[in-house]
């Protein structure tokens, strides 16, 4: 059978005291997956180091924030969300060193597209996409990363940091937030995506943000229905894997209420990408409703 590997430990577990449930949901979605009986297997996540952040970021901003000096991107300035910021960073860069390896991995974080280089905003403070890009270029695991951002809203700061460090030619950001606002866009959005989805043989590696607040019930959402959610990853994950192209991905987004809607959301991507990678799971009780 195979397992896909999720970077998980509870180091990057925080209380954010603000409307996004992104710094505690980790462990529901992973204790939700546990409980489908999925075929995953839990790792443990090696925070990035401050060396790692600071290739994507303000040495001076990365120091402000571990030192709870500056405001994080949940514009508090709590030290459980600054020691759990490594980790988030680290688990994602975990992932996608992992996917060079076996193809497929999860990190089970949020919080990354909105970092700008020297700025945290809007639940983001340091980008780990980033961090995870300019690091395995920098070590050469990998020539063109292509970070797939399907989160509903616009990945800003990951094309500010590509910018400041001239990046375009080795990262490119397919972020679909930046056009693509309502349901009557849900077709046309799953036409882009499948068309985009072609190109993966053009990269090395894949970061795919699957976002649940592109759902059309969020509160800050969104575009798919149920159902169209499901077909969203379907398309991702079985493109990745047809083109064998490595592909890590992460939650993202996602603000419903109660947090069991977002958790269910996330049950939906790993059921999915279990059904792409773990094919032959279908013996097992848990990928018995798939
Ligand atoms: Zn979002």
């Amino acid at each position: 059978m195979n397992l896909v590997p999720v970077f998980y430990n509870d180091e990057l577990l925080a209380e954010s005291d603000s409307r996004s449930p992104s710094a505690g949901k980790p462990r529901p979605v992973v204790d939700a997956w546990v409980a489908a009986g999925l075929p995953i297997e839990l790792r443990p996540v090696v925070p990035a180091t401050i060396d790692e952040l600071c290739l994507a970021h303000d040495p001076e901003f990365v120091r402000s924030i571990l030192t709870c000096e500056t405001p994080n991107g949940f514009g508090n300035q709590r030290a459980d969300v600054a020691r759990s910021l490594p980790y988030t960073s680290g688990a994602i860069l975990g992932a996608a060193s992992r996917a060079l390896e076996t193809g497929i991995a999860c990190a089970p974080v949020s919080g990354f597209h909105h970092a700008g280089f020297a700025t945290a905003t809007m639940f983001c403070t340091f980008n780990g996409l980033m961090v995870t890009a300019v690091k395995l270029l920098r070590a050469q695991r990998v020539a063109k990363v292509l970070i797939l951002d399907c989160d509903y809203h616009y990945g800003n700061g990951t094309d500010e940091i590509i910018g400041r460090l001239g990046l375009a030619s080795s990262v490119e950001n397919l972020t679909f937030g930046r056009s693509y606002r309502t349901k009557s866009q849900a077709a046309m959005y799953l036409g882009e995506l499948e068309r985009s989805c072609t190109r993966f043989r053009e990269f090395g590696l894949v970061l795919y943000q699957a976002g649940a607040d592109l759902h059309v019930d969020d509160p800050l959402g969104g575009v798919l229905d149920s159902v169209q959610m499901r077909q969203r990853d379907r398309i991702v994950f079985t493109a990745a894997r047809a083109a064998s192209v490595p592909l890590a991905w992460d939650l993202a987004g996602g603000y419903q209420v109660p947090v069991s809607k977002v958790v269910g959301l996330h049950l939906a991507t790993m059921e999915e990408c279990v059904r792409a990678y773990a094919y032959d799971c279908v013996q097992t009780a848990g990928c018995a409703s798939l």
